[in-house]
């Protein structure tokens, strides 16, 4: 018999936790991947950035495996199929995989495990994208968080007594399945195109990590780690970014822990994919003018820092931290669309697209999140720029025609302001 280690979010053969305990197994191993046509055909475009990252990984994955005389196989059915071909073809004996949270994955996985349950094949599935999950890190009456402080500060604490566990599956690499190693499934054969330019790898330097407190405000230096990406896709292990961070910047441990608080905060709070974490919150009148919403997300609302971030994420797929929460408030609070909008534009574009960051951080734009900034402070663009980007460098590199007399703002910021603040008012009375 043999053993299927299943990649989705975690396309990396070195501490992948279910990889290194399906090597363990004593069975010889067969990695696979499954393009599912339910997700794909769910993208509105056949050139997607986030499909060409995945196959390009893949692909590096196949000539990795290459090195042991072995294949990646990857298959293009909804994967309850091609675990019933699988099966059918392969003495399949066990499956090894690592939790996905979200709610489409979650059936998903329950579906596939009820399946090979019936047909005598065992599924196992792991803690591999996070350090702590779902209730590992609780208050201690044993309610989830709902405030970042106390979170983290009861995450680190649970590290300190824990250690960051390490799952190193390259070790093991020799008892995988030999198989004569092919070319996978070309981007063709699934219906997409190539794009371009290639993802940017992350910068893990100690250089840049280090100073990264410094700089990471600074839309014009490349002072972030552009990790996001590779954390969605699992291409580096958060095991060996959070031992990083241990030793070499604790601000940036920190941005490491808000990811988890977001994950948290959708495993305990799921209303929040449609509603406002503060149910008083729904009964905002957004304006949701749909030629203004337009306008904000071809980056020419007329405030130069708003439309050089939105610039930078139709071209890109990535934008600047401190420029997200720019763009994001405006469209919140200068034009009151309401933010769900602003989110799934977000998810459409974004490279490191992450359902629970994106709701997360859009809800605190807004001021409808848990632990967010109270509505009545409002983003005034024009200081942020003054202070961010003081020398308009990097409106420049994204505003190619940039000057004087640009176009005209779409709304004044006093008197948006000052509706804002009327319309949040009225919702809260
Ligand atoms: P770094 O600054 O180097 O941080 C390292 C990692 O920490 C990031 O890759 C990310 O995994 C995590 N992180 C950093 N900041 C945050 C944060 N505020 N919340 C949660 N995790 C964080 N991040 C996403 O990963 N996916 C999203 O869909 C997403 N949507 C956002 C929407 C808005 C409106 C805003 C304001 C922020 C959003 N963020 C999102 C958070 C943040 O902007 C990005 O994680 C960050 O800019 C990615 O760049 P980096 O990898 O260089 O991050």
């Amino acid at each position: 018999g043999i053993a299927v280690c299943w990649l989705r979010r975690d396309l990396r053969l070195f501490d992948n936790t279910a990889l290194y305990h399906a090597l363990k197994s004593g069975l010889p191993v067969q990695v696979i991947f499954i393009f599912d046509p339910a997700i794909l055909q769910s993208l509105p475009q056949k050139k997607d950035r986030r499909v060409a990252f995945i196959h390009r990984q893949l692909e590096k994955i196949n000539a990795e495996l290459s090195q042991f005389g072995a294949s990646l196989f990857v298959l293009h059915d909804l994967p309850e199929k091609a675990f019933e071909k699988l099966i059918f073809e392969y003495p399949v004996r066990e499956v090894y995989t690592n939790h996905d949270y979200e709610a489409y994955a979650r059936s998903r996985d329950k579906a596939v495990s009820d399946f090979l349950l019936a047909h005598h094949v065992q599924f196992h599935s792991y803690k591999d994208q996070v350090i702590f999950e779902k209730e590992e890190v609780l208050k201690p009456n044993g309610t989830p968080y709902t405030v970042f402080t106390p979170y983290s500060r009861k995450w680190k604490e649970q590290l300190q007594q824990n250690g960051v566990p390490g799952f190193p599956s390259e070790d093991y690499l020799p008892k995988l399945l030999k198989k004569p190693n092919k070319p996978i499934l070309s981007l063709a054969e699934i219906g997409f195109e190539t794009t371009d330019p290639e993802v940017a790898e992350a910068d893990l330097s100690e250089e840049l990590i280090k100073h990264y407190h410094k700089n990471r405000d600074l839309p014009y230096i490349d002072g972030t780690s552009r990790a996001g990406v590779h954390l969605r896709f699992g291409t580096v292990s958060i095991r060996h970014l959070v031992k990083q961070a241990l030793q070499q910047n604790e601000a940036w441990l920190n941005e490491l822990i808000w990811r988890e608080f977001f994950m948290m905060i959708l495993y305990h709070f799921p209303h929040v994919e449609q509603h406002n974490f503060r149910r008083k919150y729904d009964r905002i009148q957004w304006r949701n003018n749909e030629k203004e919403f337009e306008a904000w997300c071809r980056g020419e609302t007329g405030y130069p820092l708003v439309d050089a971030g939105m610039r930078q994420l139709n071209e890109t797929g990535w934008m600047h931290n401190r420029v997200r929460m720019v763009v994001a408030g405006f469209l919140c609070k200068h034009l009151l669309i309401d933010w769900r909008w602003g989110e799934a534009y977000f998810a459409e574009k974004l490279l490191d697209y992450e359902l629970a960051s994106n709701n997360g951080n859009w809800q605190w734009a807004a001021g409808t999140g848990c632990d967010s900034a109270p509505y009545f402070r409002i983003f005034n663009p024009e200081s942020q720029l003054k202070k961010f980007d003081p020398k308009l460098e990097y409106v420049k590199t994204w505003i190619k025609d940039f000057r004087a007399g640009y176009l005209e703002p779409i709304v004044d910021h006093k008197f948006a302001r000052a509706r804002a603040l009327e319309t949040y008012k009225k919702a809260l009375s």
